[in-house]
């Protein structure tokens, strides 16, 4: 059993961003409307990337868009019931929301053109962003942050790497059966994956249960108190009690201390679960995925539209956030030099230092889901060394949460 201390930040990317008018991009006899940078595909690292843009002061005389398929959402105040997709948002991961950037809901981008890098003088130098709608505008940079299955990628034929896992993740919204200083996460890895509680507030947390496709669809289609009573005893019952899952449990341990190596003490016991939320629970098959390129001319592509990784080690948004903070750092230092945003030779810098950082993060993870997935005993003994090594040795500690949290 393992504990992740912290709680998850929960604000509504997006929400306070300006909607952009419904009415059409472009009159049938003008050319589209031209962006400095259209952002496609606003989840939450699209939609940090153009709050973050739009608070630079770099780009103050910039037009930026964010163009979301699905339809807007209003969150004047929080709302009463957590949605089942919930981030554990590393600490470095704190996004500011800004008021200068046009965000189209409702409109899926279906298409493409891409300016050739020495343009002739009868095309165009943009990239041309056509909408399913039939609306179209241009761009000088697009970001593609439209998720895994990146149109934005496909389009621009760069290759993904990619590897469906033999799990789906069960989420859920779950309540608590007493009020607690619910600030701690908890993991469990279970012969069958982890499942893994994250906290909301004092009596509520999100549930992740990574489990076979089988295994994920019989939860599915349980009564809710089948399924509350399976995630309780999935935590608390010792069937699957072996010396490899409590050495893991070990090894969790000794990742969460590397995350919050201070502050008060940590609770020993994960809460009991009373009830889950109607209509929260949901399933999503689980893969990894690596873009071989995150740039090319007038393009990058940032979040999950260029990296996928497993939701054990939570990393998943983070990284995404990383991509926002590296990329607008160049981003910012054109601005102001007054370059072409949508130059390779900045691009090419936020797509050398992503990779480098986000290819070994994939990797480990990956070795980690393959790791505990085997009851081969010299993997086994490898893995709880490793744990035992990594948690006796606080400096090792400390340069993995230095990574992780980047
Ligand atoms: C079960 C599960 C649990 C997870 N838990 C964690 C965790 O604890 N911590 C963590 O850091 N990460 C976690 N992750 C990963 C995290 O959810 C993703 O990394 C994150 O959601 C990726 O955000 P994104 O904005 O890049 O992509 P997405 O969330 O996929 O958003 C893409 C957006 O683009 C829009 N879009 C798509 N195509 C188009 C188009 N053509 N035109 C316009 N808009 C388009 C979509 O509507 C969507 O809003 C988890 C993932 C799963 C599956």
């Amino acid at each position: 059993m393992a504990a992740l201390r912290g709680r998850p930040l929960l604000a509504p990317l997006g929400a306070r961003l300006r909607a952009g008018p419904r009415a059409p991009l472009r009159s049938a006899a003008s050319a589209p409307p031209l962006y400095d940078v259209v952002v496609s595909g606003g989840g939450m690292v699209g939609s940090a990337m153009a709050a973050v843009l739009g608070h630079d002061i770099h780009f103050y005389d910039k037009k930026i868009a964010l163009l979301e398929a699905g339809p807007r959402k209003d969150y004047d105040h929080l709302p009463d019931s957590y949605s089942n997709r919930v981030s554990s948002i590393s600490p470095g991961s704190a996004t500011l929301l800004s008021n200068r950037v046009e965000v189209f809901y409702g409109s899926k981008a279906v298409g493409y053109t891409w300016p050739l890098p020495s343009h002739g003088c009868d095309t165009s130098p943009w990239v041309q962003v056509e909408l399913a709608d039939g609306r179209r505008l241009q761009t000088k940079l697009l970001i593609g942050a439209d998720g895994h299955n990146s149109v934005v990628r496909k389009e621009a034929e760069i290759q993904n790497i990619e590897h469906q896992y033999d799990q789906s993740a069960v989420v859920a919204t779950l309540h608590l059966s007493e009020a607690t200083d619910n600030n701690v996460a908890w993991q469990r890895f279970l012969p069958t994956g982890p499942i893994a509680l994250l906290p909301l507030s004092d009596t509520a947390s999100s549930l992740v249960w990574s489990t076979s496709h089988d295994h994920a669809s019989e939860l599915l289609a349980m009564d809710e108190e089948s399924f509350v009573d399976s995630i309780n005893s999935a935590f608390w019952s010792n069937i699957n009690h072996s010396d490899f899952i409590d050495a893991a449990g070990a090894m969790f341990r000794s990742a969460i201390s590397l995350l919050r190596p201070s502050g008060s003490a940590v609770r020993q016991l994960p809460p009991s679960v009373a009830r889950v939320d109607p209509e929260s629970r949901a399933m999503f098959p689980l893969g990894m995925g690596h873009a071989t390129e995150y740039v090319q001319h007038r393009v990058a592509l940032i979040g999950d539209a260029a990296h996928r990784v497993h939701p054990l080690a939570g990393q998943g948004v983070n990284l995404g956030f990383g991509d926002i903070a590296c990329l607008a750092h160049h981003l910012s230092a054109a601005a102001f030099n007054g370059s072409d945003l949508g130059s390779l030779k900045h691009l090419l810098k936020f797509e050398t230092e992503r990779q480098r950082h986000n290819v070994s993060l994939i990797a480990a993870t990956d070795v980690l889901k393959r790791l505990y997935s085997t009851t081969l005993a010299p993997l086994v003994l490898l893995r709880t060394w490793g744990l035992q090594a990594t948690n006796a040795l606080p400096p090792v500690k400390e340069q993995i949460m230095a990574f992780a949290s980047k």
